[in-house]
């Protein structure tokens, strides 16, 4: 085993993964930009480097700065979390040419995984279920758009190939607004993740957003440890999770599940991965395979009793994965919210001191977060400063129990989302459980 790893990331996943390193008795190298000197996770650290100026360009983007932070510590692997370099495949390419073992896939499945054309081919090639539409990346043709998007059928959305984080993403109704829509589309893809080719899907009317969690070793073994159910969304962003996802028979995720399984072992995956598909009329349809620990990655683990980060580590120090799919037993009911610091309801970032942070606790209540009370949540990041996670042997005590979490929360000097999750959590729909990934802006505009 490792005996230190660098963690390359900030907040919440950034203590997340040193409470793992700690519990496996590894050292933690934390990196920290100027704007989180003061986090907490760094001054518990073994070992804490600046990186670098608060802009994200400058630190946790920065790969020469992060591989010489490992060098100087004598860290052994890198941690990556979520965002920022975990997905960016030249970075996995330069830890390990650098000598250190990325925690992670390989450089040529995050290549493959993060173009989500190579992505969806590759899906169709080991027998995973995709949406409908262009076979691969949109031409210049006009003609031929045009022809894609009749053989469709509207309406359609145009995606980036390289997108991420809900952006670069269009819905067309008409095809007059068809061209243009794709040119724009292709002008911010190329702007914003420097790839400008995008991809044609059906846009499905009431799907919800499924995704099933794996994990592979490098000895040809990968498990799913079932599904989580994350349609409640605002711009295409997630903000409630929960597993196991309300309604859908378990027949029909045990075929998915295992079909993805394959499909690790088809590609050499190793690690943790997602694959997320929408779900409509009892069908599966592949959008795309996150190659990271997720942020929702806690309802899983609560409900498998498998820790994620975790196996991660141990399967990329070599060891075989410590079960096999009949050992994993699901049990109980999971939800997770997103807590952040933003106004409830108009979503304007509300970044600045905490003046008292009191979180919640009792049976079946697991706060991820970094921040305590005088902590400063600094502006140059996203606005999520940690995560309510509540587990019951039914769906409705996780819900009775998440609402008794959330009514004993206090933050005070900065705004969070906390009143919009209270209400949700008493919302007539969502209690019945499954609606779609469309549902909260409609509410929200109901609201108005
Ligand atoms: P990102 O990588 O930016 O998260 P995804 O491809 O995972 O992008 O899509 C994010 C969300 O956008 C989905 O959860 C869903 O809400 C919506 N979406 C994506 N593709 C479609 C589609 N074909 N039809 C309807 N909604 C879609």
């Amino acid at each position: 085993m490792f005996k230190k790893i660098l963690i390359a990331n900030r907040g919440e996943i950034a203590l997340r993964v040193q409470r793992a390193c700690r519990e496996m008795g590894i050292k933690a190298v934390m990196v920290y930009s100027e704007a989180d000197r003061d986090a907490k996770y760094v001054r518990l650290a073994d070992e804490a480097v600046c990186i670098g100026p608060a802009s994200s360009t400058h630190s946790y983007l920065n790969m020469p700065a992060i591989i010489s932070a490992a060098e100087v510590t004598d860290a052994e692997a890198i941690h990556p979390g979520y965002g920022f370099l975990s997905e960016n495949a030249d970075f996995a390419e330069r830890v390990e040419r650098s000598g250190f073992t990325f925690i992670g896939p390989t450089p040529e499945s995050i290549r493959l995984m993060g173009d989500k054309v190579s992505a969806k081919q590759a899906m169709i090639r080991a027998g995973v279920p995709c949406v409908p539409g262009s076979e691969g990346a949109l031409p210049d043709d006009p003609v031929v758009i045009k022809r894609t998007a009749k053989a469709v059928g509207y309406p359609v959305i145009i995606k980036a190939a390289g997108g991420g984080g809900g952006r670069g993403m269009r819905v067309v109704h008409t095809e007059a607004a068809l061209l243009h829509a794709v040119q724009t589309t292709k002008a911010e893809a190329g702007a914003a993740f420097g790839n400008p080719e995008v991809y044609m899907e059906k846009f499905l009317q009431n799907p919800r957003h499924i995704e099933i969690q794996i994990l592979a070793d490098t000895h040809r073994n990968a498990v799913y440890l079932g599904e989580r159910d994350c349609s409640m969304q605002r711009r295409h962003q997630k903000v409630i999770e929960e597993a196991p996802a309300p309604g859908i028979p378990r027949r029909l995720i045990e075929k998915i599940g295992d079909r993805c399984a394959t499909a690790c072992k088809k590609i050499g995956y190793r690690g943790a991965g997602t694959f997320e598909f929408l779900y409509e009329n009892g069908e599966f349809y592949f959008i795309e395979m996150n190659t990271r620990v997720q942020v929702e990655h806690p309802v899983t683990e609560w409900i498998s009793g498998v820790d994620i980060v975790r196996t991660q580590i141990a399967v990329a120090a070599g060891e075989k994965l410590p079960f096999t799919q009949r050992q994993i037993q699901l049990r109980g009911h999971a939800i997770e919210c997103r807590i952040n610091a933003e106004d409830a309801y108009k979503f304007t970032p509300s970044p600045g001191r905490i003046t008292t942070w009191h979180a919640p606790g009792g049976p079946g209540v697991r706060v991820d977060s970094h921040a305590y009370t005088n902590y400063f949540v600094p502006p140059n990041y996203d606005s999520m400063i940690g995560k309510i996670i509540v587990h019951g042997d039914t769906r409705e005590q996780a819900l009775a129990r998440m609402r008794t979490a959330l009514a004993e929360t206090v933050i005070e000097g900065i705004k969070t989302n906390i009143p919009l999750h209270r209400e949700l959590m008493v919302d007539a729909n969502f209690v019945t459980g499954g609606t779609n990934i469309h549902y909260l802006e409609e509410w929200l505009s109901q609201r108005d």
